[in-house]
Formats: C-alpha cells, sequence, structure tokens
C-alpha cells in the first residue's frame, strides 16, 4: 500500500517539477515531458541535452582532456558497478525477506534510487566543474567565456533542479558561474 501511495506522490511530484519548469523556461517539453512522469519509464528515458552540437573548440578538448588526466570515466563506472551490486541485493532481499514479488522489489528499487540518482549527479558536475577548471589553467579567461557562450548556445536551457534531477551535466549557467563567477549569455 505504502509503495502505491508513494508512486502517486512521484508521479504528482513529477507533474509539478515538469510544470515549474515550462513556466519558468517557456519551453515545451515534448513527448519526453510525459515519459519522464511514468515511473520505471522515467528511468530510462533520455533528456535531450543540446539544440545543436557543441563546436570541438580547443577548451572542450582540453575539457575531455581533463576527464581522461582525472580518471573520470574509471570513477563514474565504479560508482554504478556499486549501486548495481547494491540494487541486486536490495532486490533479493525485498523478494526472500519480505516476500516482496519481484514487480514490487523493482518498484521500491526506484524508489529508493531517486535520490541516490541526484546524488550521482552531483558527483558528476563536480567532476565536469573540475574539468572546466583543468581546461581553464591551460588556456585562459577569453577563451572560457568564449567556450560558455558557445555551450550556452547550443544547450536547453533547463534550470538548475531540473537538471540535478534528470542531467548528468551541470548547465552552462552553472558552469560559467562556477568558472568566471559570473553568468555568460
Ligand atoms: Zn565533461
Amino acid at each position: 500500500m505504502l509503495l502505491y501511495i508513494l508512486l502517486c506522490l512521484e508521479v504528482a511530484a513529477r507533474i509539478a517539477l515538469e510544470v515549474r519548469e515550462r513556466r519558468l523556461t517557456q519551453m515545451r517539453g515534448g513527448v519526453f515531458a510525459v515519459l519522464r512522469l511514468i515511473p520505471l519509464v522515467n528511468d530510462i528515458v533520455p533528456l535531450p541535452e543540446y539544440r545543436n552540437e557543441v563546436p570541438e573548440s580547443k577548451f572542450v578538448k582540453l575539457h575531455e582532456e581533463g576527464h581522461k588526466a582525472l580518471h573520470h570515466a574509471v570513477l563514474r563506472n565504479l560508482m554504478k558497478v556499486a549501486f548495481w551490486m547494491v540494487a541486486v541485493w536490495f532486490l533479493a532481499a525485498m523478494m526472500v525477506r519480505w516476500n516482496a514479488s519481484f514487480i514490487e522489489a523493482v518498484l521500491w528499487l526506484h524508489m529508493v534510487a531517486i535520490p541516490f540518482r541526484v546524488l550521482f549527479h552531483f558527483y558528476c558536475w563536480n567532476q565536469e566543474y573540475e574539468c572546466d577548471k583543468y581546461a581553464l589553467e591551460k588556456t585562459d579567461k577569453k577563451v572560457a567565456k568564449a567556450a560558455m557562450r558557445e555551450l550556452a548556445a547550443c544547450e536547453i536551457p533547463y534550470t538548475t533542479f531540473f537538471a540535478l534531477v534528470y542531467r548528468e551535466h551541470p548547465t552552462a549557467m552553472l558552469r560559467s558561474q562556477r568558472l568566471l563567477q559570473k553568468v555568460i549569455k
């Protein structure tokens, strides 16, 4: 029973988040916006991040070099493996100890995973900031500013809260704020 109450609350919260996003950004959500409301489906539906492809500038290349130098992919994958191991244990425990059906166990996992997903996004955001800093140290403020401007032009402008729930990348606004202490538009 509790599970179904939580699922209804989740859908209501996601509708509220979606409405808030549409109002603040004045942009249409499209079919993905509907899919994001449905539990389990919203775990796999992708979030489009860019309107246009971001040009391969020197800054972008150095940012990517930063990911490699700081072993970010390995760290992210280790976290994912750890999460999946806990998830399998969780499913088994739900079914064996609590006599939940497979579907119920999966739905519980989906609920429990929501805050962990946000934490994971926060972790990824810090990696992105680190790489922006890495690229800035190897170039200069002018290059970084131009790169942030390009990024902002290519990006779909989500709000911070929405991005934290759904995105592994911080928004261009947050990145320029963190990197250059001002918002580049
Ligand atoms: Zn990156």
